[in-house]
C-alpha cells in the first residue's frame, strides 16, 4: 500500500503576485484540495470518491457532457448497437427452433433514438451524482500552469490551485496518415450511423473494430476487415480467438490479416484502397473506411513541461501502483497511463488515487483485470493468458471445458466455445481465466474473483454452481483442471493436475467433514 511520500505545499497559500496578475487580466482563481482534469470513467470516478472522502474537489472537462469517451462514443453506444443486432441475429437463429418472424428491418432513426437516450440518461446520472456529492465541475481545456496551478480555458479564464491533481485525460483516436484531408470513419462516426455504406472496409482487427464490424454487417454492410498484425485480437489466445474468427468469417465479406492499406484516392463511387499483402499490391473499391488502429493517449497539451512529468515515447505517463507520477502529489488514470485501455481499469485507478490522496491504505493490482470483446460469441479473458505464460517461461496446467457440453449451451443453440482455466500445476491455484460463448461477458467476473483472491480449481470445484447455466462450465473446467472431470471424458493424457480431491470446509483446519472415518486425511 502506498503511504505519502512527502508533504507537498498548501495551495491555500497564495501567491500575492500571481493573484494580482489574474485580476490585471480578469482572471477568475480558484483553489481545491483535488483538481481531477478529466470527466470519463477514471476522473468522474475518483470525484465521486474524493468527495465522499470528504475532500473538496473541482472536477475539469472539456467536453459539454461528463462520461468522457465510454460513455459519450465508446463503450456504451457500441453495445447499444450491438445489442440490437444481436437481437436480430438470434431471432433469425430461431427459425431453427420453431420460431418464426416476418422479414426484420432496421430503423437508423430508431437506433440512433435507442442509442441517444442511453447515453443521455446515463451523462445526466453522472452529472447528478457529483453534484449531489458537491463536486465543483469546471468547463474547459486545462493545462499545468505550474506544479500547484492549473488554467482552464472556457467561457472564461480560470485559475485553480490544488493541493492534490488527478490527471484523467484518457486518449484519442489514432488516424491513418493518409497525406491528405479524407472524410474517413473512427468509431465516433460510425456509431452515429450517418448511413450504412454497401461496402465498407475497416482498417484494424482489434476490439474496436470487429465490434464496429459485426455491428455493420448486422445493418447490411458487406465488410472487408484488413489487419497489419498476422492475427485478430492479439491479447487473447489463440485458440478462443479461433471461435470468434470463424464467426466472423461467416459475417464479414473477407479478412485480410498480415496486410497493410496504402495509398487511398477517392474514386467515382468512394475509395480506390491499395492493400499489401507478402508484397503484393491490389486495389479495392470500398464506399467507406472505418480506421480502427488504436487510441494514443492524452497527454499533449496539458503543461506537463511545467512539471516534472515527462510521458514515455509513446505519451503515456508512468506512474506507481498508487497512481503517483514523478510530482508526488500528481497522480494520473486511466488511458492516459500504461496498461489496457479499458473503462473497468480507468474506475478502479480513479478509486485508489482518491483513496491514497484521502490517506487511506490503497495501491492498485493489476492481477486480474479482466477484458471482454463482444463479438457474437462474446470473448472475455482475465489474469494470465497461456501466450503470457509461454512468454514468461512459466510452467502452468491448462484445462478446457467445450461448451458442447454444456446442457445450458445447447438450450441456447449456442455450443461454440469454451471455458479455459490457466493453473499453478503445483498449488492449483488459477492463474487465469478465458472463456469463449453465450454471457461470457458477464461470467468472466468469477474468473476474475478466483483470481484476484487466489482461488484454486479445488475451490472453484466445490462451489455450487446454478443449474442449468453456462457458468456451470467454469466448474466443469476447474474439474478438468483437477483432473476429475464429470461431463467430458477423462483425456487419455491428463490436461489438469491430478492431484488429491481436496475438502474445502473453512471452519476446520484439517479438511474433511467432522465425524467421517476419513476426516484429517
Ligand atoms: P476518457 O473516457 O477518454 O475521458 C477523458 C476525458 O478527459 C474526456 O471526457 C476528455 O474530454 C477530457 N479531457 C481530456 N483532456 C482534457 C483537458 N486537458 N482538459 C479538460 N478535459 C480534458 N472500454 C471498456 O472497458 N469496455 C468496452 O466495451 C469499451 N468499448 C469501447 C468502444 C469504443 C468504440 C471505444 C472508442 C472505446 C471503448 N472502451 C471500452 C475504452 C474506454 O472507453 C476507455 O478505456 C475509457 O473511456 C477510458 O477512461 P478515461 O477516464 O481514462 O478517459
Amino acid at each position: 500500500m502506498c503511504g505519502r511520500r512527502r508533504t507537498s505545499s498548501s495551495p491555500h497559500r497564495i501567491d500575492v503576485n500571481l493573484e494580482v496578475r489574474d485580476m490585471a487580466l480578469g482572471n477568475l482563481r480558484e483553489e481545491t484540495e483535488v483538481a481531477i482534469i478529466g470527466g470519463g470513467p477514471g476522473g468522474y470516478v475518483a470525484a465521486i470518491r474524493a468527495a465522499d472522502l470528504g475532500k473538496e474537489v473541482v472536477l475539469i472537462e472539456e467536453r459539454e457532457r461528463m462520461g468522457g469517451v465510454c460513455l459519450i462514443e465508446g463503450c456504451i453506444p457500441s453495445k447499444a448497437l450491438i445489442n440490437v443486432v444481436e437481437l436480430a441475429e438470434t431471432a433469425r437463429a430461431a427459425r431453427k427452433m420453431g420460431l418464426t418472424f416476418g422479414e426484420l428491418s432496421f430503423s437508423l432513426d430508431g437506433l440512433r433514438r435507442w442509442s441517444d437516450s442511453i447515453v443521455d440518461t446515463l451523462t445526466k446520472g453522472v452529472d447528478g451524482l457529483l453534484k449531489r456529492r458537491g463536486v465543483e465541475i469546471l468547463r474547459g481545456h486545462a493545462h499545468f500552469s505550474d506544479n500547484h496551478t492549473l488554467t482552464v480555458e472556457g467561457a472564461a479564464s480560470t485559475t485553480v490551485a490544488f493541493r492534490d491533481c488527478i490527471i484523467a485525460t484518457g486518449s484519442d483516436i489514432n488516424r491513418l496518415p493518409t497525406g491528405q484531408e479524407l472524410p474517413l470513419w473512427t468509431s465516433a462516426e460510425a456509431l452515429r450511423i450517418p448511413e450504412v455504406p454497401p461496402r465498407l472496409l475497416v482498417v484494424g482487427g482489434g476490439y474496436i473494430g470487429l465490434e464496429m464490424g459485426l455491428v455493420y454487417a448486422g445493418l447490411g454492410s458487406q465488410v472487408t476487415v484488413v489487419e497489419f498484425f498476422p492475427r485478430l485480437l492479439p491479447g487473447a489466445d489463440l485458440d478462443l480467438v479461433e471461435v470468434v474468427v470463424r464467426s466472423c468469417e461467416k459475417r464479414f465479406h473477407q479478412i485480410m490479416i498480415e496486410s497493410k492499406v496504402g495509398e487511398i484516392q477517392r474514386g467515382d463511387n468512394g475509395y480506390i484502397v491499395s492493400v499489401e499483402h507478402q508484397g503484393q499490391k491490389h486495389a479495392h473499391e470500398f464506399d467507406q473506411i472505418l480506421v480502427a488502429v488504436g487510441r494514443r493517449p492524452n497527454s499533449d497539451k496539458l503543461g506537463l513541461e511545467h512539471t516534472a512529468i515527462r510521458p514515455d515515447k509513446r505519451g503515456f505517463i508512468e506512474v506507481n501502483p498508487c497512481g503517483r507520477t514523478a510530482e508526488d502529489h500528481i497522480y494520473a488514470i486511466g488511458d492516459v497511463t500504461p496498461g489496457p485501455m479499458l473503462a473497468h481499469k480507468a474506475s478502479r485507478e480513479g478509486k485508489v488515487a482518491a483513496e491514497v490522496i484521502a490517506k487511506h491504505p490503497s495501491a492498485f493490482d493489476s492481477r486480474a483485470i479482466p477484458a471482454v470483446v463482444f463479438t457474437d460469441p462474446e470473448l472475455a479473458w482475465t489474469g494470465l493468458t497461456e501466450r503470457e505464460a509461454g512468454e514468461q517461461g512459466l510452467t502452468v496446467a491448462v484445462a478446457r471445458f467445450p461448451l458442447l457440453a454444456s446442457g445450458r449451451a445447447r438450450t441456447l443453440g449456442r455450443t461454440e466455445g469454451m471455458v479455459k482455466i490457466i493453473s499453478d500445476p503445483e498449488s492449483g491455484r488459477i492463474l487465469g481465466v478465458g472463456m469463449v460463448g453465450p454471457y461470457v461477458s458477464e461470467l468472466i467476473a468469477e474468473g476474475t474473483l478466483a483470481v484476484q483472491l487466489g482461488a484454486t480449481v479445488e475451490d472453484v470445484v466445490a462451489t455450487i454452481h446454478p443449474h442449468p447455466t453456462v457458468s456451470e462450465a467454469i466448474m466443469e473446467a476447474a474439474e478438468v483442471a483437477a483432473g476429475m472431470p464429470v461431463h467430458i471424458n477423462p483425456p487419455k493424457k491428463p490436461e489438469g493436475i491430478a492431484r488429491k480431491p481436496v475438502h474445502i470446509n473453512p471452519q476446520r483446519k484439517d479438511g474433511g467433514c467432522e465425524g467421517c472415518p476419513n476426516a484429517g486425511t
